[in-house]
């Protein structure tokens, strides 16, 4: 459909999802588009097919289509996704959060909950944080727990700094690969060096293989965070193996991984000297998150 078509036929509420359909963007994605661009709930634009668009808003609405039918995720066309029960803002300087990493941040609030009994403020670590979403939804959850979370993306930190601003959340930013980044901040705030150890350190790191064919749909999203090459362990295999440095003891390392990597992660695991390691699916039924606790030998 060329341009001219198109504007045509965006002229209602109605004409625009006969449209989009033809752009081949699913419904409900063009029902959030519409109540953004409309400022109406879902449930107004389904008792309103007739109801006008302007110029502008065909304008604002059509390019949106063109971008969602480019294959770009509908969370950067909206800069704005929910995690958790947040909304956050997102573009593509992030990982789009997925709802099944929500199983983590359930796992890390149960262990910070865990961990709060003697009175204790819980010390949390996300390790490469990307929009902040793990640490602000455990923030959000665990409001007496000290959040940490680092990235070695300073363009990701903004965006995670950002939203944490918005919700007024209070987490500890700091820039820097994996632990470096924790090393980074205590240089800074001597008070905090002898206390930089975790009750938890949560992680949701790049793990796609680098020739996994999902890659090419994920085109949009910074391939840094989707993937650390080769057959995509190298990360989570660099978390399990420094993450004993930084854990209190009975402290927690939770980690995600790809649906085909529950047993090596286990099998790092146990090289580690990790006990009451255990994995938990996803919404799909699908491995997708393991863990277990830094008890060290007397
Ligand atoms: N779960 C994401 C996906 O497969 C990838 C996220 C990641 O690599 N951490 O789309």
């Amino acid at each position: 459909m060329n341009t001219a078509a198109a504007l045509r036929s965006l002229e209602t509420v109605g004409a625009a999802l006969a449209c989009a359909r033809e752009f081949g963007v699913p419904r409900l994605d063009t029902q959030l588009l519409l109540e953004d661009l409309l400022g109406r709930p879902r449930a107004w634009l389904l008792a309103h097919d007739d109801a006008p668009l302007d110029e502008p808003q065909q304008g604002r609405l059509l390019d949106w289509l063109v971008r969602c039918a480019a294959g770009e995720p509908l969370a950067y066309v909206r800069g704005r996704w929910t995690f958790a029960g947040l909304e956050l803002q997102i573009d593509s300087r992030v990982l789009v959060p997925r709802p099944e990493t929500e199983g983590l941040v359930d796992w890390g609030a149960e262990v910070i909950v865990s961990r709060a009994q003697g009175c204790r403020q819980p010390r949390v670590a996300d390790l490469g944080t990307g929009s902040g979403a793990i640490a602000l939804a455990l923030k959000s959850r665990c409001p007496g727990a000290c959040v940490v979370a680092t990235d070695c993306s300073e363009d990701a930190l903004l965006v995670a700094r950002s939203n944490a601003n918005r919700l007024g959340l209070s987490v500890e930013f700091r820039l820097g690969s994996w632990f470096a980044g924790l090393a980074s901040g205590s240089a800074s705030s001597s008070a905090s060096s002898a206390a930089d150890t975790f009750d938890v350190i949560v992680s949701n790191p790049p793990y796609i293989a680098a020739e996994d064919t999902h890659l090419a749909a994920l085109r949009h999203e910074p391939r840094l965070a989707l993937t650390p090459g080769g057959d995509g362990l190298s990360d989570l295999q660099h978390l399990v193996r420094h993450a004993p440095n930084h854990l209190q003891p009975g402290g927690w390392l939770l980690l995600e991984h790809g649906h085909d990597q529950a047993d090596a992660v286990a099998a790092m695991l146990a090289a580690a000297g990790f006990v009451e390691r255990s994995m938990r699916p996803d919404l799909a039924g699908l491995p997708r998150h393991s863990g277990g606790r830094w008890l060290p030998r007397s």
